[in-house]
């Protein structure tokens, strides 16, 4: 490649926001056939917010929020700093937890006031024997909004329920309409529920979704795309993202997320724009074109 035209395409994708810190991923772009795309803080915004606090028996929904943000303290996840605003929004006295254990991607366990309290998804509830069956329904109704449900368990038994909602990007709808337009296959990544994924995106009109894919599988889910003969580009913002990001044929990263992120990635969003991804994809036509 002639590095006088591609410096050219890099000069205009900084006009654009479009960040390029390897030529290669701009030379690539052009070829890109699948966008894999985080949910959170990619499709969305990246700041979670507490929609509705639930108990399901005798604890009160302050007590569920209090106990549950004692131990989110912790964690540096988005939907543990949604807890900690809320119950901080309810002036509530948190704790100081002990014995905190974090797995990723799967919620976090601990001790708060002498009890052992237990905060994530349904399948984490169930590795730590906790039941969360009887509810169901009242979680599958808050995913069908598009919100999380993440369950609180005190001394092994489910005790409420936290639906934490994400909103979509100002920016995502019109940037995904530019790559369907391209004939370009979005595919939506996310380690959250599949009811509450399948929700965005069919607001979005996203019509492929991998959920419930732990941290350490995202890059499998890109990896495989590739073997069958793809050319892909994976977006993302998070620490979880970063092996997806390194792995793809072109990694594009949130300037709004982590430097983790950045790091792994050819091209960085400077506002989280996905309009950016169709801007790269411009330039890299009009830069190879230039050269051959
Ligand atoms: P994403 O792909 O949206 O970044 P993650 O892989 O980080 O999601 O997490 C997947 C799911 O694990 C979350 O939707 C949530 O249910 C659960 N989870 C992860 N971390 C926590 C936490 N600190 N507290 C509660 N639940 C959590
Ligand atoms: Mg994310």
């Amino acid at each position: 490649a002639t590095p006088m035209s591609v410096m050219v395409g890099v000069g205009r994708g900084a006009q654009l926001g479009v960040l390029v810190r390897n030529a290669e991923a701009l030379e690539r772009m052009e070829k890109v056939d699948v966008v894999v795309v985080d949910k959170t803080g990619t499709l969305t915004v990246g700041k979670p917010k507490v929609v509705a606090v639930k108990a399901f028996n005798g604890l009160g929904e302050n007590e569920v929020l209090r106990l549950a943000a004692s131990l989110e303290r912790a964690s540096e996840h988005p939907l543990a700093a949604a807890m900690v605003q809320e119950a901080a929004a309810r002036d509530l006295a948190l704790a100081e937890p002990t014995g905190v254990e974090s797995p990723a991607g799967k919620g976090i366990t601990g001790t708060v006031d002498g009890h052992r309290v237990a905060v994530g998804h349904a399948a984490f509830m169930s590795e730590n024997g906790i039941h969360t069956d009887h509810h169901t329904a009242t979680a599958e109704a808050f995913r069908r909004e598009g919100a999380t449900a993440v369950f609180i368990a005190v001394d092994g038994r489910a005790e409420g329920l936290v639906a934490i909602a994400d909103p979509v990007k100002d920016t995502t709808e019109a940037a995904l309409k530019a790559l369907a337009r391209e004939g370009v296959r979005v595919v939506m990544l996310t380690g959250d529920n599949r009811t509450t994924a399948l929700a965005v995106a069919k607001r979005l009109g996203i019509a492929e979704v991998e959920a419930e894919v732990l941290p350490a599988h995202k890059a499998d889910v890109v990896q495989r795309l590739r073997r069958e003969g793809h050319v892909v580009a994976m977006a993302g913002d998070g620490v979880n993202d970063a092996p997806a990001l390194a792995v793809a044929d072109v990694g594009i990263a949130m300037g709004t997320g982590t430097d983790i992120a950045m790091e792994s990635a050819g091209i960085t969003l400077l506002k989280g724009d996905l309009a950016g991804i169709a801007h790269a994809r411009a330039l890299s036509r009009a830069t190879m074109a230039n050269i051959r």
